[in-house]
């Protein structure tokens, strides 16, 4: 426990289960002294996520669907009325139907496309829009990311083209926001077992993969994520912004 992020408000979506990355940068967050705010977007995971933000300080657990508009101002509202203000936003979700995370890319259908970068690009910039107001000066976005936005890797087709599109809001809103002095940045992560993972035709093959050829020799956990997530909402990063961080034990500098 550091008191490196004390008097800090996080507000960190995507919890999912105790596997799911946001899981882990709210721990290491909260580990290191900042308040929280937990969002979830099913039902059926209200208990879990309320049970973690009791552990964790016992900040909020509110329910957030980056679909609807409606959810997203009132998500601005209860943190106004019970936080005021925030220094992070993490955003750690994503979604693409299963069909399309496996075969060829150009099979997509149209409604597919549009779910999967609705949810997983425009919410980054839909929630930076409403929550920008309550985002203190000197605060910190930051959105989760893959490989698959720069290479073509296989079966992750879709979320692939909706990682590229995240990771130029990425830089659109970096501009925007570092007027007010709020820093976004994305991390992109090495490949993790967790729910949306595995939704990936193939994904026990890419962990196999990364272990053998990453330099570090090894995969990445949600831990190592959520260390650099502390450094990314703290002011040691305070410099840092529109940039994608790979936390991904080095694998995507190997060529041959
Ligand atoms: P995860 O546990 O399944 O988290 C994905 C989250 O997205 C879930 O909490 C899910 O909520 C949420 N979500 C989906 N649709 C939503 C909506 N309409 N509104 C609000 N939330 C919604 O999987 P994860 O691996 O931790 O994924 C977190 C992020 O890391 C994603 O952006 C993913 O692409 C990225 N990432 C993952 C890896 C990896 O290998 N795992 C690598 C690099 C980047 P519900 O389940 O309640 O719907």
């Amino acid at each position: 426990m550091s008191a490196l992020l004390e008097g800090k408000t996080a507000l960190v979506m995507g919890v999912a289960n105790r596997w799911s990355i946001a899981t882990s940068i709210a721990r290491a967050l909260h580990e290191h002294g900042a308040r929280l705010a937990l969002t979830y977007e099913g039902e059926r995971t209200k208990d879990e996520v309320e049970k973690l933000a009791g552990e964790l300080g016992g900040g909020l657990a509110l329910h957030c669907d980056v679909a609807s508009d409606e959810s997203l101002a009132n998500l601005r509202a209860v943190l106004e009325s019970e936080y005021k203000q925030i220094n992070t936003l993490v955003h750690s979700i994503a979604f693409a139907r299963r069909e399309e995370l496996a075969g060829k890319y150009y099979a997509t259908g149209r409604d597919g496309f549009r779910i999967a970068l609705d949810i997983s690009a425009f919410s980054l910039v839909a929630l930076s829009r409403e929550l920008q107001p309550i985002i203190k000066p000197g605060g910190s976005v930051m959105t989760m990311t893959y490989l698959g936005s720069v290479r073509a890797v296989q079966s992750y087709n879709v979320m692939g083209v909706a990682k590229a599109a995240l990771e130029a809001s990425v830089r659109y809103l970096a501009v925007d926001l570092g007027e007010q002095g709020i820093r976004v940045n994305g991390i992109s992560a090495g490949p993790i077992k967790t729910a949306s993972a595995r939704a990936v035709s193939g994904f026990t093959n890419i962990l196999a993969e990364v272990a053998l050829r990453a330099p570090l020799r090894r995969n990445v956990s949600a831990n190592d994520v959520g260390n650099v997530s502390v450094f990314l909402s703290s002011d040691l990063s305070s410099a840092i912004t529109g940039q994608v961080i790979y936390v991904d034990a080095g694998y995507s500098i190997v060529g041959i």
